[in-house]
């Protein structure tokens, strides 16, 4: 097989819902991939933000072909020792009380909603159910995230919608205006990802955190993007000072396999019983060894060195000409620049850099153990690119 033939087979069978970059990527390692012609690609996207290591790390590796070897799935009804044991490592790494699993970001959402609104159910009785989300957040492409999803784009096509969502703007007063006695839960990206790396204000953050503990309305944090080393935090809302009530993550969890978690935080961590939640894949055992060994491989060290990371490609970015600003934390950088975004991604595809794009911002969510030429191979693609 070569590219072509892979792209003219891909456009004959399957539903055309994504547009494609011209490119199948073969094999490769670390965060330098290729094509099926051979050309080396630097990978600043590490999917979108899914390859916490990068590809054919041997360590992962090992950790997921030794769980092949014992058993791929066992359904639900079983005890399952990967998925008790990453359930006791997010705990002891965050403080939550008790996790459930899904296979993806939208799932773990799913499941955030469904804890918020039974443990309002539970307390104050069946018309305490709506949730406020933050304009241009990004929850999930099922139903009821796509409700939860705070842009009108989304809102198309698929109606009737799912009720009980209000969008707020990212201020205190913003939510004090979507929130009355109906309201269970505010749910916020600390940086918005898919809408183009907005960083949403520290002291908003701890405000909300505040107005949301007085009311005993719950604080969910979409972690999905932003979780998992990527922002120099293991979780991004450590680095705020807050403590949500439900922390959901999914794409590098598994370090490049489905694996979603919700993380029920104290007085949560009772609300689910027997047949309120379910799924038959859900917290597979070879994702949960892999993300065994993604979770005990983000130590301290590594959240430094990201941080480290992120501030050399922010200060250099910052120099290039035609960029305007850059945004982000860690490893999760948005460049807004005077050029269409696309055309950069584009141009920067042919020089050997995948890059990704967020609401006309390029954005790096690259592999958190890129190395430090790879990040200069990309800073020069940039340069070359967004300068010209
Ligand atoms: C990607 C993303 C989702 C959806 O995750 P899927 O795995 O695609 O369902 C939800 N929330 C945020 C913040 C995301 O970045």
């Amino acid at each position: 097989m070569n590219s072509q033939d892979i792209i003219k087979e891909d456009k004959e069978y399957i539903a055309p819902t994504y547009a494609r970059f011209p490119v199948a990527l073969k094999d490769g390692k670390g965060s330098k991939l290729y094509d099926y012609e051979g050309k080396e690609y630097i990978d600043c996207g590490s999917g979108i933000a899914v390859n916490i290591f990068g590809v054919n790390d041997e360590e992962w590796k090992a950790a997921v072909t030794a769980q092949l070897d014992n058993i791929q799935h066992t359904s639900n009804l079983y005890y399952s020792a990967p998925q008790a044991e990453l359930a006791k490592l997010l705990c002891e790494r965050t403080g939550a009380s008790k996790v459930f699993f899904g296979n993806s970001g939208a799932e773990a959402n799913e499941c955030a909603i469904k804890a918020a609104r039974k443990y309002s159910d539970n307390k104050y009785g069946a018309d305490r159910k709506e949730i406020i989300t933050i304009k241009n957040s990004f929850h999930g492409r099922t139903i009821a995230t796509l409700s939860a999803t705070g842009q009108d784009e989304f809102h198309k096509y698929y109606n009737p919608f799912v009720a009980g969502f209000r969008y707020a703007e990212p201020t205190l007063d913003g939510v004090k205006t979507c929130a009355n006695n109906k309201t269970c839960a505010v749910m916020v990206e600390t940086i918005q990802g898919e809408s183009g790396v907005n960083v949403l204000g520290g002291e908003f953050l701890k405000q909300l955190e505040n107005f949301c503990r007085e009311k005993d309305i719950l604080l969910i944090v979409d972690e999905v993007q932003t979780g998992n080393g990527r922002t120099g935090y293991l979780y991004s809302y450590e680095a705020f000072g807050i403590k949500p009530d439900i922390v959901t993550t999914a794409k590098g969890l598994a370090g490049g396999l489905p694996l979603g978690a919700c993380m029920l935080f104290g007085k949560c961590a009772g609300v689910f019983g027997y047949g309120d939640h379910g799924s038959t894949f859900g917290g597979n055992p070879v994702a949960c060894a892999g993300a065994c060994n993604i979770l005990s491989r983000i130590t301290g060290d590594l959240l430094l060195e990201v941080q480290g990371k992120g501030a050399y490609f922010k200060t250099n970015l910052e120099r290039i000409k035609n960029v305007e600003e850059v945004t982000g934390m860690g490893l999760m950088i948005g460049i807004k620049t005077s050029k269409p975004a696309a055309d950069i991604a584009a141009k920067c595809m042919q020089k050997g850099l995948l890059v990704l794009t967020a609401h006309g911002k390029v954005r790096l969510l690259p592999a958190l153990n890129i190395k430090k030429e790879e990040i200069d191979t990309a800073l020069k693609i940039l340069n070359e690119v967004i300068s010209e």
